[in-house]
């Protein structure tokens, strides 16, 4: 028996990051959007438990567990099952990338086992795991453009009325999240104890105006990206000198965005990237979070 779950890339349109807690988490205000970069899925009832990752040529494979580390297999490991599994992985998703690519196959997992074994558990249950497996794995359950609160795995989606073309260029090697928040703290050791809040963003997603979306764009942990990555900066110049309404970090990095005003506009500006850059990818906005192919 085996079912085959796709989970979509995020982006943070707003990520508004404040002082870190007494437990260690920083407080987030967030605008996730899912993009059309995937990971499939498939799970499969076996005697044991085994993961294998296969995908495009640009992934990292060295840096993905495939032992029970693998946030899949902790995923799968959320409901006790008699059954063994394998967990294979078609990835798209940069690793370690600022995309939540492990994030989106815990999702994937989530559902997959749920559907294999037809446990019929509701959103809340399905979402009480996610929150469990890391912050941003309720947004990639539930897709489309959301808010997030607490460390991130509040969701709550909102009015989005745009159809949003993107150009991402992942870097060869990833950025270790936990680094950048660390070298946002050391930065900003006064910054406010409430993170920003995505007001201005909220209201251009309702208008679905590129122009209007690109001016709202926020990233708190773009400088520290940029800090521990000079060429990162340079590449955002680049991008928006090839006419990218505007290009941001992408999370915590290194992978960088740019909002594009239409799918020509999104050609010319991989065209320009890729003359520098091996590996420049198109994507849309928002797509469907974690669910069942056909
Ligand atoms: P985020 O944007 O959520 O901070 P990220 O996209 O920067 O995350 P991931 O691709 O999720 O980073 O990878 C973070 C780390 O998680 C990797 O370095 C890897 O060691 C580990 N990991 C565990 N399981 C997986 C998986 N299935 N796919 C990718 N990485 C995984």
């Amino acid at each position: 028996m085996s079912i085959t779950v796709r989970a979509a890339a995020k982006i943070n349109l707003h990520l508004g990051v404040g002082r870190a807690r007494e437990d260690g988490f920083h407080p987030l205000d967030t605008v996730y959007q899912a993009i059309s970069l995937y990971d499939d899925l498939t799970l499969t009832t076996a005697g044991a438990d085994s993961v294998s990752v296969l995908g495009s040529p640009y992934i990292d494979f060295r840096d993905i567990p495939v032992d029970a580390t693998n946030i899949a297999l902790r995923a799968v490991a959320q409901v006790p099952c008699d059954d063994g599994h394998l967990v294979q992985i078609n990835k798209q998703i940069p690793v370690a990338g600022g995309m939540a690519g492990g994030s989106a196959d815990a999702a994937a997992a989530l559902v997959a086992h749920d559907r294999l074994h037809e446990l019929g558990q509701g959103d809340d249950v399905l979402l009480a795991q996610a929150a469990r497996l890391g912050s941003d794995v309720p947004f990639s359950l539930v897709g489309g453009t959301a808010r997030g609160r607490g460390r991130g795995e509040l969701v709550e989606p909102i009015e989005d009325h745009g159809m949003w073309w993107w150009v991402a260029v992942p870097a060869a090697v990833g950025l270790s999240t936990p680094d950048v928040y660390r070298h946002f703290d050391r930065l900003f050791p006064d910054a406010p104890e409430r993170p920003a809040e995505p007001t201005e963003l909220l209201a251009a997603l309702a208008t679905g105006e590129p122009v209007r979306l690109a001016r709202a764009l926020h990233n708190d942990l773009q400088e520290p990206a940029i800090d521990l990555r000079p060429e990162l900066g340079a590449l955002i110049e680049r991008g928006e000198a090839a006419g990218a309404l505007r290009g941001l970090v992408s999370g915590s990095g290194p992978t960088c965005v740019f909002l594009c005003d239409s799918v020509d506009g999104a050609m010319e500006v991989l065209a320009g990237l890729s003359a520098d850059h091996d590996v420049v990818l198109t994507a849309t906005g928002p797509v469907a979070g974690a669910h069942v192919l056909a």
